[in-house]
């Protein structure tokens, strides 16, 4: 029997397909096996562990080079990662360059975990991030790339073994039926030698006179539709002799859809301006015209998840879920059910706050009452205590951290503005905020600008951004909650109240603290505190203040929080461009905001108690209003208040923390987490559902 395969490509493109299809039948035989090299478990293991678990790699770990070695003969990892942080343990080079005297290691791919920035022998480097995410991302990075690529170099070389042993004869052509290969057993068969049709075009080769006349039309055209075509075909030897041959011819196109594709892509590329989504798009598209059916299919599943807008957010399955994160999740990441009722949620402060005349008392740095100075004092460490400051000001602590922490960072001389309006600035602010609020009050806008100015002196965070960004930061912690009526997003959207009406049902808070914001700093020039810097000064701040405001809306966690773990991981230099910045901005106030988990155990308790209240409050309001109950876990009779924060932390927190800590370096942070984490989890095994045990 005698085959051809005819193709309706360029010849590189048939060994692209034909490889791409034995690499998706290698991967369906055999799971990517990766070997993990960790003298000891620690998170950044864990991580990798966990990331291998979720890809569904095979995953082995080997605790020295000895054993690792031993595991590599064995099973012939495609993916070998090595602890490279500590020399103490072991020497990562060395093992290296053992597993690379191995023969068959030529495909494996060897990755360095490695602190940051250190020079390392390695081609293939992951600096230390234990976040699971990043973990997840990287071994996705490598399959996709690296280890892609050795696989389609070990089933190039298979294929054209295969191929060169086969007992039949097998031509390939290029799309305009150029003769690009024969194989010995095409040479023995028909007499001819390689070099005498490579080169040459189908139609020059002698024909049998015994074929039936239209024979080769029908073929064409059978070729043509992208079809196989399969029968008796007579061939002409080089010697002249026809033999009768079982003949196959398979064309090799991308897949069936191609015609269509073009013509889109075709109007697509006449586009003049192309969003980076677009580009993304004709990139996979075009890779699709050249890829099996079954890479085909997994891409067009690619391109429909690209072509939504809630990229980042997780798709959270309903059914078994922990219905506190159901909850928070519902409450804090949707704009409410969208069903609005008929009652109008009253909007308390109508008129924004003017500056209350009792509180126009002169008052400067200067002259704050020692018994404040004194509990401000330790306020660059993070233990500082912002509920005593909010006891000795009579629940005005904004102001006064606020004098305290803008003159630490010179604010007033970058926006050359005086004193006296920076502090009237500060109290109408602060009178904005709702000092009925249990959770939402200045106190908490306090302590956001608190942990804001905290963060701001991380070295790395210094590093990555300029004044004006963080100026920008302060005020942005300062006003980002102004004027919250203790109510979520969703509340306000299913009350039909006169905000979620102005917004459009989105970012309704956000937008709101932030308009407000410049509303009341602009209305009066006693406290303008932009008044005198330059026009071009101003609309960069103003730009920087909004976006960093808009970002502490929940609906957006996922998106702000994958955007920064995937930045991060590109070299300093990449850090350095403008849209980093903005994501170091975003993730800065966002952990700043939520940040309380991370504090002290008693401050976090507090901050726990307060929130709860809040929600707790919102669903009383809900039921008497006959409104949907956004979050029915927070009900103040049933209420597991561990248990919600177990949720909050598992879904919004640690993940977020992981990434934050890894690149701002933040320790005392991550252990006041896990202790907090842990009196969570042990009040929870008792199943106590208060903030604290009961008495002895
Ligand atoms: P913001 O309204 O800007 O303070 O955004 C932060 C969101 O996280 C708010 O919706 C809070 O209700 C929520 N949040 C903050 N801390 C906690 C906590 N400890 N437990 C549950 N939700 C929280
Ligand atoms: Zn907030």
């Amino acid at each position: 029997m005698c085959s051809f395969f005819t193709t309706l490509h360029l010849l590189t493109v048939v060994i692209i397909d034909v490889f791409c299809l034995y690499y998706d039948m290698c991967l369906a035989m055999s799971l990517l096996q990766v070997l993990l090299v960790f003298a000891k478990e620690d998170s950044q293991s864990n991580g990798f562990c966990w990331a291998c678990e979720k890809a569904n790699f095979r995953c082995s770990m080997a605790r020295t080079p000895e054993s690792a070695l031993e595991c590599f003969l064995e099973k012939h990892h495609d993916l070998v990662i090595i602890d490279h942080r500590h020399s103490r343990h072991f020497d990562a080079e060395a093992l290296c360059r053992s597993i690379r005297a191995v023969n068959s290691s030529e495909n494996t791919v060897i990755v360095a975990v490695v602190k940051r920035y250190v020079i390392s022998f390695f081609l293939f480097r992951y600096v230390e991030n234990a976040n699971m995410m990043a973990c997840y991302n990287e071994l996705l990075q490598l399959e996709h790339g690296e280890v892609r690529a050795q696989f389609k170099l070990r089933a190039g070389n298979a294929i054209f073994t295969a191929l060169e042993q086969s007992q039949e004869a097998i031509e390939i052509t290029s799309e305009d039926q150029v003769i690009q290969y024969v194989n010995p057993a095409y040479e023995s068969i028909m007499g001819y030698q390689q070099g005498e049709l490579i080169g040459k075009e189908i139609i020059e080769v002698p024909k049998s006179e015994k074929n039936k006349p239209d024979l080769l039309e029908t073929i064409n055209s059978c070729i043509r539709k992208g079809k196989e075509w399969q029968g008796i075909y007579y061939a002409k030897k080089k010697n002249g002799d026809s033999i009768q041959q079982n003949v196959k011819i398979t064309p090799v196109i991308g897949q069936g859809g191609s015609q269509r594709r073009h013509s889109s892509m075709a109007r697509i590329h006449s586009m003049t301006i192309e969003a980076p989504i677009t580009k993304v798009i004709n990139i996979i598209n075009a890779a699709q015209e050249s890829s099996p059916m079954p890479v085909a299919e997994a891409l067009d599943r690619v391109l429909e998840i690209l072509r939504t807008t809630e990229l980042y957010s997780p798709q959270l399955g309903t059914k078994d879920e922990d219905p506190h994160t159901n909850d928070l999740v519902g409450g804090l990441m949707t704009d409410g059910l969208r069903r609005l009722s008929g009652n109008e949620y009253i909007f308390s402060t109508k008129q924004p706050h003017h500056l209350p005349s009792h509180l126009t008392t002169p008052l400067s740095l200067n002259d704050i009452p020692p018994r404040i100075a004194q509990t401000m004092e330790n306020e660059d460490s993070w233990d500082f205590d912002i509920f005593n400051l909010e006891a000795a000001t009579l629940k005005r602590p904004l102001t006064y951290l606020g004098l305290k922490i803008f003159s630490r960072f010179g604010v007033c001389e970058f926006l050359n503005c005086p004193e006296a309006t920076l502090r009237s600035w500060l109290q109408v602010i602060e009178a904005n905020y709702h000092s009925s609020n249990s959770y939402h009050n200045s106190t908490h806008a306090a302590d956001v600008l608190h942990a804001t100015a905290y963060f701001l002196c991380k070295e790395r965070v210094k590093q990555s951004l300029d004044p004006i960004d963080e100026v920008a930061a302060l005020i942005a912690a300062t006003v980002h909650d102004v004027d919250h009526p203790g109510r979520t997003n969703s509340f306000l959207c299913n009350a039909g109240s006169e905000l979620a009406i102005l917004y459009n049902d989105t970012a309704v808070l956000e937008s709101h603290h932030a308009a407000l914001a410049f509303q009341i700093t602009t209305r009066d020039d006693k406290c303008n505190i932009f008044k005198n810097i330059e026009r071009n000064e101003y609309r960069t701040l103003r730009q920087a203040i909004i976006d960093m405001v808009l970002a502490t809306e929940m609906t957006k966690h996922f998106e702000h929080v994958n955007k920064f773990v995937n930045s991060i991981n590109k070299p300093l230099a990449a850090l350095e461009e403008n849209g980093n910045r903005i994501l170091v901005k975003r993730m800065l106030i966002k952990c700043a905001d939520i940040s309380n988990p991370c504090r002290p155990q008693e401050l976090c308790i507090e901050w726990a108690g307060r929130i709860s209240e809040e929600y707790f409050a919102q669903t009383d309001e809900e039921k008497r209003q006959g409104l949907p109950v956004v979050m029915p876990v927070f009900d103040r009779n049933t209420c597991s208040i561990p248990k919600s924060q177990i949720s909050f932390i598992d879904y919004f927190i640690t993940d977020m923390f992981d990434a934050w800590d890894a690149f701002a370096d933040l320790p005392n942070l991550m252990q006041h987490l896990d202790n907090n984490f842990k009196y969570w989890k042990g009040l929870d095994e008792r199943k106590l559902h208060s903030l604290r045990p009961p008495p002895e």
